[in-house]
């Protein structure tokens, strides 16, 4: 039974939809198991950019099918939008989207609750992407959220339910917000015959694939350091971005597992609020931004930049049980004359080599630095592993070394055929 996971190694963006892209190939499913439209991938064929917020990358390839999961949070308005535009885009997708009626979703009430929230946090705010994720992850919890089944239920009935739901969060938003409860109804209820027939078991739907011998691909969303219970609360995102999260929000049992996959970048980048060891609020960090064009793809926000923090990356790879690394975006470090690695942190004048469990302890520690010489050449048309410059091969030895986990593959440019991989 085949399945192989794709997880951020860091904190998000560091180029998972390409490599599910890269890797999907072969596979008969890929699966998105948690977040929701705050998280983006952009996928570069020619001339030709495709955002995804919702739908997993294996959309390119037309024998797989797109799923998302039942850890997901969806909200219907933005899903059909998403899948509208692709079928625009000769995809011909709505026939190959399967959504979990487990999952749940998204109320435009979620959206107004997470920027409410965001301003009465004040100084405090976690730089939430505003797409309403958290409080709908919170609703799924306290056991008052809405799963997307209910698009299957006759109109009245959606609708009462919808009613419930969104009265009760008028009463979270005031004072600041007044909701029109009936016009966010009709605006959900119009979605219903178009969202109904996408509605699936998909945990059965996955199993039988898996015991017919295909190979299925899970998509982490956001990364590792992001992790609900693994990253630096509260600055972390509201779901698990984790191996274990991964196969929670699919349905699958560890055993069905065949490789992990942690994709990280060549160097580090982080959005929205809370500890970075190794940013670089300099001139440097400011090149980095530029040279990997680092603005997000669904808040257009420019992301903190930082070198390669192995201390960070040993962490996430421990959790997950990474089996290899994907290195994104080495192209981005062509020009540079010195890079950096944070292979150990100090804190309170002592070398540690773990990353502190708790946000507070973190933002206390300080990069211990190995340097390395740049290669002061383009990788860019590289095409196998032997391609590279001596000078970036001996960077990928030892980011290796650093992190104890082998380089697979390498990339290095924004196209699906610039991923090498490393014997
Ligand atoms: P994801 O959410 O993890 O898939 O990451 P994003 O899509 O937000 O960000 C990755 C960005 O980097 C996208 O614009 C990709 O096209 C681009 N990208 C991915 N791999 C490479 C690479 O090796 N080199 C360069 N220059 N860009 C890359």
């Amino acid at each position: 039974m085949p399945c192989d996971v794709v997880l951020g190694g860091q904190w998000g963006d560091e180029g998972k939809g390409k490599v599910v892209d890269y890797l999907a190939a072969g596979a008969r499913a890929v699966v998105r198991c948690q977040g929701g439209a705050n998280a983006g991938h952009t996928l570069v064929e020619g001339d030709e950019r495709l955002a995804l917020h919702l739908v997993p990358s294996g959309v390119r390839h037309r024998g797989c099918l797109v799923v998302l999961g039942s850890g997901m949070v969806i909200d219907p308005v933005a899903l059909l939008d998403e899948i509208g535009a692709l079928d625009k885009a000769g995809l011909d997708v709505r026939r190959r989207v399967r959504v979990s009626s487990a999952a749940h979703v998204v109320l435009p009430a979620h959206r107004l609750q997470d920027r409410v929230e965001e301003m009465r946090r004040g100084a405090a705010s976690v730089g939430t992407t505003g797409r309403g994720i958290g409080p709908a992850y919170a609703d799924k919890s306290a056991r008052t959220g809405l799963q997307i089944g209910v698009f299957l239920l006759p109109e009245p009935e959606l609708r009462s339910a919808l009613e419930r739901a969104l009265e009760a969060k008028r009463a979270v938003l005031r004072p600041e917000s007044d909701l029109d409860v009936a016009a966010m109804v009709d605006e959900i209820v119009a979605c219903r015959d178009r969202i109904a027939p996408l509605l699936a078991d998909t945990g059965v739907l996955l199993h039988d694939l898996l015991d017919a011998g295909h190979d299925v691909i899970l998509e982490g969303a956001q990364g590792v350091l992001l992790d609900l219970d693994h990253g630096s609360y509260p600055y972390v995102t509201s779901s698990s971005c984790t191996t274990a999260g991964a196969l929670a929000g699919s349905g699958l049992p560890p055993q069905c597992v065949r490789r992990v996959y942690g994709v990280v970048k060549a160097y580090a980048t982080r959005v929205g609020n809370g500890p970075f060891p190794t940013e670089l609020e300099d001139a440097t960090g400011a090149r980095l931004r530029e040279v990997g064009r680092e603005f997000g793809t669904t808040t257009g926000r420019p992301r903190r930049c930082g070198w390669f923090d192995a201390v960070a990356a040993r962490h996430a790879a421990r959790i997950c049980g990474f089996t290899e690394l994907v290195l994104t975006k080495l192209d981005v470090l062509d020009d540079f004359e010195t890079l950096r690695i944070a292979e150990a942190y100090e804190l309170d004048g002592e070398r540690i080599d773990r990353y502190p469990i708790d946000a507070r302890t973190q933002a206390r520690c300080q990069p211990v630095w190995t340097e390395i010489e740049g290669w002061r050449s383009s990788t860019r048309a590289c095409r196998r592993a032997g391609d590279l410059p001596v000078a970036a091969r001996r960077y990928l030895e030892r980011l290796a070394a650093c992190t104890g986990i082998r380089v697979g593959h390498v990339s290095v440019g924004p196209d699906r055929d610039s991923t090498i991989p490393v014997p």
